[in-house]
């Protein structure tokens, strides 16, 4: 066994050494809702180790739904996406790895090549659930490419832009999980 480390105040995050803490923004869309899948959706997350910084059942207005997905604003399902995302609840989260006092533990060195974006991406699995392989959450759960339950940050930049446009600064958490000395060295 050994001991978990103690709470360091991250007054270096931010700083020049240490690359900020990339964040996901993961989105239950309106058919997981309505098919009770909330829960088996956000527990794959957190059992892959990620931890929930934001988490919220909002009902997204039209321009909302428009600007989040503004550069497929020129497909021609574009109208169709913009009904299906508004057409019910959504489940809004934001999802990080390490918490920011480990983070600054660690050095930043655990951080590189364990990008939270690219991972959450992973288990979410290809945008058409036909496609996506089993073990993924599409893969798992859906059939359609319209119907395809989650919704994933593509990039760390997409993830800060969608983060800044579903959640105002004071519905995220900064708290830290005690689970992580058990899930990184
Ligand atoms: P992803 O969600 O995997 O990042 P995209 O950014 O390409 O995929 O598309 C955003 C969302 O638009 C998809 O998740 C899906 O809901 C919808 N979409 C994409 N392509 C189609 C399509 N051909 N027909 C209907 N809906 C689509």
């Amino acid at each position: 066994t050994r001991a978990a480390p103690r709470g360091i105040v991250a007054s270096s995050l931010g700083s020049p050494a240490c690359p900020e803490v990339e964040q996901s923004y993961i989105m239950i869309k309106p058919d997981g809702v309505q098919r009770g899948l909330v829960g088996e959706i956000i527990s794959r997350f957190e059992k892959k180790g990620f931890s929930l910084k934001g988490l919220k059942l909002f009902r997204c207005p039209k321009d909302l739904a428009q600007e989040h997905y503004k550069d497929l604003k020129d497909k021609p399902f574009f109208p169709t996406l913009i009904d299906y995302i508004t057409s019910g609840p959504v489940v809004c989260m934001v999802c990080i790895l390490f918490t920011a006092t480990y983070f600054v533990i660690l050095s930043c060195k655990a951080w590189e090549g364990a990008g939270v974006v690219a991972s959450a991406r992973k288990l979410i699995g290809a945008t058409n659930p036909l496609q996506a392989e089993p073990g993924t959450i599409r893969g798992d759960l859906a059939v359609q490419t319209g119907r395809n339950v989650v919704h994933g940050s593509d990039s760390p930049d997409n993830g800060k832009r969608e983060i800044a446009l579903w959640f105002k600064e004071g519905e995220l958490c900064q708290w830290e999980s005690v689970q992580t000395p058990w899930l990184v060295e």
